[in-house]
């Protein structure tokens, strides 16, 4: 690591123009191949990026809400793999955080604070996969010395790279449970990152468990009834999905508005555009300031169709030049489409469906 890089102290520090003008350098090779983007996930560590979202005894930043949320703003709309892949490493490290283990939190945050390791996250079958299974995904037996689990986590971004992964696991009784999976555990096989329509560097895949033995000191909460509900396994789905997906729209944007400024037939549709994105940000950050404009299921619900229409209409603008490999605004339009299964709650996904289907909401 590269201790000379300067560290992005506050969302105002221009040295975050120098990160996210490099990671847009690198966006389309990173969103190409399920080949791990080592060089941005260094460039993150270099720019002390991990470090915003700890608390200050472990060696973070302790940045507010509205703070870590325009940071995702800006490094979304210059890079939406590097930053959807920060959103899971970053969301292990927070959970870690946010748990009572103290022994745990003082021996693994202040290297992942670093970039120096890395954890991510597999909770998603307890949440918004395979819901609809009888039994759970992902088993977990209660044993004298911990948990002995069987099954599968199907979805965990970067498990490739990474040295653990903040886990979710159900009880036959279906109790849910999270826990700290350290990867290197006989029995844990991390499958082949899956070919994806966009976002492929995130080298997303499974994480399989063959009777893994896993020890009482590695546990961060439950077992307990509903736990993800509760909250106990920290907060899913949240503003961060919005985030990324007006930043994403933030670049459709921005480029909707340099051509219309040699284009002035498409002035009126950038300028509408724009007029919407602002208004999506504004309440985005009155919802992380604490206000209620609206719900956060209806930002995401208006942050969801904005992208989708605002990265289709960057590519009809670049017309067919657009739809060539390589150029941005085609990329754009396909990581748009991450926004309909990413996270997706049943209403949110309900009110997409409807949409689409130009049904009464
Ligand atoms: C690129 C990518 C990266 C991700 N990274 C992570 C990560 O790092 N960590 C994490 O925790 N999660 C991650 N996720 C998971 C994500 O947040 C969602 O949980 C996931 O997209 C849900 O999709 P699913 O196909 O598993 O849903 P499921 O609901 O399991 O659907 C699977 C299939 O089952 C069928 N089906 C669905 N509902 C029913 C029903 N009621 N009855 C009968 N059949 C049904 C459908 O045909 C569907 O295709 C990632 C997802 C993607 C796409």
């Amino acid at each position: 690591m590269n201790d000379q890089a300067p560290s992005v102290v506050s969302v105002d520090d221009p040295t975050l123009d120098e990160l996210c003008a490099k990671l847009a350098e690198y966006a389309a090779d990173a969103d190409s191949a399920p080949r791990w983007p080592q060089r941005q996930m260094d460039l993150c560590a270099q720019y002390g990026v991990y470090r915003w979202f700890l608390p200050r005894e472990y060696g973070g930043l302790g940045w507010s809400e509205p703070e870590l949320l325009q940071g995702y703003y800006r490094l979304g709309a210059a890079c939406q793999t590097t930053t959807f892949i920060l959103t899971q490493l970053t969301g292990a490290a927070r959970r870690i955080a946010a748990s009572e283990n103290e022994a745990l939190k003082r021996e693994l945050l202040p290297p992942l604070a670093r970039g120096e390791q890395l954890a991510t996250l597999g909770i998603s079958h307890l949440t918004t996969s395979r819901r609809h299974w009888k039994r759970p995904p992902l088993l977990a037996t209660e044993t004298p010395a911990g948990f002995l689990l069987e099954g599968t986590s199907p979805w965990v971004t970067g498990a490739v790279a990474s040295q653990y992964v903040v886990l979710g696991a159900e009880t036959e009784d279906r109790r849910q449970l999270m826990l700290v999976l350290p990867l290197e555990l006989p029995g844990v096989e991390v499958k082949p990152p899956l070919e994806l329509v966009a976002l492929s560097g995130s080298c997303t895949g499974a994480v399989e468990c063959h009777r893994v033995e896993v020890s009482q000191r590695w546990l961060l909460a439950g077992p307990e009834p509903e736990l993800m509900r509760k909250g106990g396994g920290g907060a899913t789905g949240g503003l961060q999905t919005s985030t990324l997906a007006l930043a994403l729209a933030r670049a459709a944007v921005d480029y909707l508005l340099e051509q219309a400024r040699l284009r002035p037939d498409l002035a009126p549709v950038a300028s509408r555009f724009q007029e919407e994105l602002e208004l999506r940000h504004a309440e985005l950050m009155e919802l992380a300031a604490g206000g209620s404009p609206c719900t956060k299921e209806q930002l995401r619900q208006g942050a969801n169709s904005l992208v989708l229409r605002a990265t289709q209409a960057a590519l009809a603008a670049a017309k067919g030049t657009g739809f060539v490999r390589g150029h941005p605004a085609g990329r754009w339009a396909a990581e748009a489409l991450f926004y309909l299964v990413w996270s997706c709650p049943q209403a949110v996904m309900q009110a997409n469906l409807c949409q689409l289907a130009g049904l009464e909401q």
